[in-house]
């Protein structure tokens, strides 16, 4: 078991103020792990203010020294990568090959994009020759982040800000804190001044309230659910802080009526399913030309079949548990509502997968059903897709945006003019065209619910930035 009690604070780990602790709970055994300090205000004070100490010369530190010290934190947690996939393993679930690819080695590609964006910024232009306009800092940032991506969601959010010139709070998920400390260490051990990074812990009303609303805290950046993204705008309001908000997702995976259909649903499933489903831009909603629907649903279920739902350690398994008890009672639910609701149940559904006797397991599911269903609106965050019938090609593109989100999307065609056409009418942020892989240099984020701003790549970086016109 291992037991935290402390935090970082102007590059000194410090004990917490806290009296109380919370407890991190493995997901596949449902047995406790670890206990962090369940955070106060108070320390949430001391973080802001040596955050808010070490704005000015941080500011002005060379972009040299920024590239440096980023890159140094990468490797050092690089040299981790073990350590961190078991971490994650243990603490999300995420199946071991999964952990390490996309949350360990992914965590530390995401600090070198980043590393590698400072220099591409445009820091200073003159305009009408007598305009410089120059982008500072926005100031000091509270970052707050989620438990599906624990480490990387940390690498892009927090690595940014500090990529940016800006000093951080940061807040991981209560559910999933421990890597939190290991990115506080590497970028202490890398050569961070003091106070640039600091490092809280407790839950969001209580910690992550006291960043937003804290006096010395400028920004705020959060990747969670619309819940607290609304609750931050709302605390925001009074001092009209800028907010960067990566919200959720209902993603739709167009595949046209001349797409290799077998190859677009094989494909389709595989990204509803990465991350046991618990990620913001799968494609959860797969719609199909109405006549190779059966056909679809033959090969959607043919998929799902190769899927192993069970312990994540075990390197056969492709589907860990769903991540904590809410996570996993939540998805049950819709599922439930599914199959209430009529949608055809073409995989999986509401009984426990072969094999598990304990954790917060489910069946990988797909169902039919349109898209006014509770299950195909909403955002489940579980390995759960919908396939949606439509007539032509209008028809695909106005269900795909008959969501109140807008985060990513796919299209699949035999033509790639004829798919990228339908990809500048789909109201996301993000389109892949035929599969193409993610790619972190893209900027990631939505419209409509799923948020404000983006991340990952250059932008990413800028968006922690304010311009200032000099003028003269
Ligand atoms: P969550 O909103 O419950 O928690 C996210 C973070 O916000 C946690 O650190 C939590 O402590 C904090 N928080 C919660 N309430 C808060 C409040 N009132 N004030 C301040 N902070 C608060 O979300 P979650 O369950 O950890 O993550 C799942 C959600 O995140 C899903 O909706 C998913 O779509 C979304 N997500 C979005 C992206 C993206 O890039 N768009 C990526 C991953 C996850």
């Amino acid at each position: 078991m291992i037991e935290k009690t402390q935090i970082f604070v102007g590059g000194t780990w410090i004990d917490s103020t806290a009296t109380e602790t919370l407890t991190v709970v493995n997901p596949a055994t449902e047995e406790p792990i670890a206990t962090i300090p369940r955070g106060t205000a108070e320390d949430v004070d001391k973080a802001a203010r040596a955050a808010a100490a070490a704005a000015a010369g941080w500011a002005e530190s060379s972009l040299d020294e920024r590239v440096r010290i980023i890159s140094a934190a990468a490797r050092l947690l690089e040299a981790r990568i073990p350590e961190i996939t078991d971490t994650i393993v243990s603490e999300v679930g995420h199946p071991r090959k999964w952990a390490e690819l996309a949350h360990a080695k992914g965590a530390v590609a995401d600090l070198e994009v980043v590393s590698e964006s400072i220099p591409a910024i445009t820091w200073s232009e003159k305009i009408d020759g007598v305009i410089d306009l120059v982008r500072e800092p926005a100031g000091v940032v509270g970052a707050i982040t989620p438990w599906n991506g624990p480490l990387a969601s940390i690498a892009t959010k927090a690595g940014a800000a500090i990529a940016a010139g800006c000093p951080v709070v940061l807040k991981g998920s209560e559910f999933t804190p421990l890597t939190a400390y290991v990115f506080a260490e590497a970028f202490a051990e890398a050569g961070l001044p003091p106070g640039v990074l600091n490092m809280v812990t407790g839950t969001g009303p209580e910690v992550g309230e006291a960043i937003v609303t804290h006096p010395e805290v400028d920004m705020i950046s959060l990747t969670g659910s619309l819940r607290a993204g609304r609750r931050i705008m709302e605390l925001a309001a009074p001092r009209v802080k800028r907010l960067i908000l990566e919200l959720g997702g209902k993603s739709a995976n167009v595949v046209l009526d001349d797409a290799d259909l077998e190859l677009a649903v094989n494909d389709g499933i595989a990204d509803a399913f990465r991350n046991s489903g618990q990620a913001c831009g799968c494609l959860t909603r797969m719609l199909v030309p109405e006549k190779a629907v059966r056909r679809a649903e033959e090969i959607a279920a043919a998929k799902a079949a190769t899927y192993a739902v069970g312990d994540p350690c075990d390197d056969r398994t492709t589907i860990g548990p769903m991540a904590n008890a809410g996570q996993f009672a939540r998805v049950r639910n819709y599922i439930g509502w599914g199959v209430e609701d009529g949608m055809r149940v073409v995989s999986g559904g509401l009984a426990k997968p072969d094999g598990v006797d304990r954790g917060y397991f489910v069946c990988p599911t797909i169902f039919t059903g349109d898209n006014s269903m509770r299950t195909a609106r909403e955002e489940v965050f579980g390995p759960v897709v919908t396939i949606i019938p439509y007539r032509d090609e209008d028809d695909a593109v106005a269900i795909a945006n008959d969501s109140d989100y807008g985060l990513a999307g796919g299209v699949w065609s035999g033509d790639a003019d004829r798919a990228r056409r339908v990809a500048r009418r789909i109201r996301t942020g993000r389109v892949r065209i035929n599969g193409e892989p993610m790619n972190r240099r893209a900027p990631h984020g939505g419209f409509k619910l799923s948020g404000i701003g983006r991340e990952w790549g250059r932008l990413g970086v800028e968006q922690f930035t304010e311009y200032k016109s000099v003028i003269g």
